[in-house]
């Protein structure tokens, strides 16, 4: 008598005999697949020591080790306070990153980037520069919401920074736009007034860089919103002379 998973899988394995035993019939001879990727097998370097990084075949980290990495993140004391980690989402690939400051209550909820009000005005810009939430990335510097919205600590910002650094690594996008003073003056390390920063280009890392307002600030100081558009249209135009 077989036990139940084995039998499923008996009958899963007899399943997909009888289905290639007919496509032969047809004359199917070979299925065609993508090539097994050997890449992904490969150790990534930076977590070798330098000396086995010179010699040893590795691969640049992808979003997907840096979460793991960061697995159930005790690094700061906003641990004990969230209820999920937002660590960004969108298109791992994207050639346009959004940075925001970090979850705020609905974000921390959900466990995703701007989904609360400021989220709201966020999408709306994005639709009217003819973008989805699917076709950029969309992070924060800090992953886990301070509580009351409080600003960011010092400390919570140097624990995730390197999380931040490295997931700008992983993407590499064309072109990066910081949201609100804290993500403009955590990737530059300039502490100019965002007034001041905002609506011209910078560069992080050898990408372009615009600093611009925060959703959340222009939900209390709405006249503010031309200033943050005529910086989205330089955007699209960076990107378009990138032909993007
Ligand atoms: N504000 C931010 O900076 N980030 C979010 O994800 C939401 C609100």
């Amino acid at each position: 008598m077989l036990d139940k998973r084995t039998q499923s899988i008996k009958n899963a394995t007899a399943e997909t005999v009888a289905t290639l035993r007919d496509m032969q019939r047809w004359g199917v001879e070979h299925i065609y697949m993508e090539p097994y990727s050997t890449q992904e097998l490969l150790p990534v370097c930076a977590a070798l020591d330098s000396s086995a990084a010179a010699t040893t075949p590795c691969r640049a980290e992808t979003l997907d080790d840096i979460r793991a990495d960061m697995g159930d993140c005790q690094r700061c004391p906003l641990s004990g306070t969230r209820q999920n980690l937002v660590f960004g989402t969108g298109n791992p690939k994207a050639a346009l990153v959004f940075v925001g400051e970090g979850p705020g209550r609905r974000e921390d909820e959900q466990g995703e980037p701007f989904v609360g009000e400021a989220g709201q005005l966020f999408n709306n810009i994005l639709f009217a520069m003819g973008l989805t939430r699917d076709a950029v990335y969309i992070c924060n510097v800090i992953k886990c919401r301070a509580p009351h919205n409080r600003d960011p600590g010092a400390d919570e910002i140097a624990a995730c920074e390197p999380f931040l650094r490295r997931q700008l690594d992983a993407i590499n996008p064309q072109v990066l736009v910081t949201l609100g003073k804290f993500a403009a003056q955590c990737l530059l390390q300039d502490k100019t007034p965002i007034s001041k920063l905002r609506g011209e280009w910078r560069s992080y890392n050898g990408i372009d860089l615009m600093p611009t307002f925060h959703p959340a600030y222009l939900l209390r100081s709405p006249e503010f919103k031309r200033e943050l558009w005529q910086d989205m249209k330089q955007v699209l135009q960076r990107l378009r002379s990138k032909d993007l």
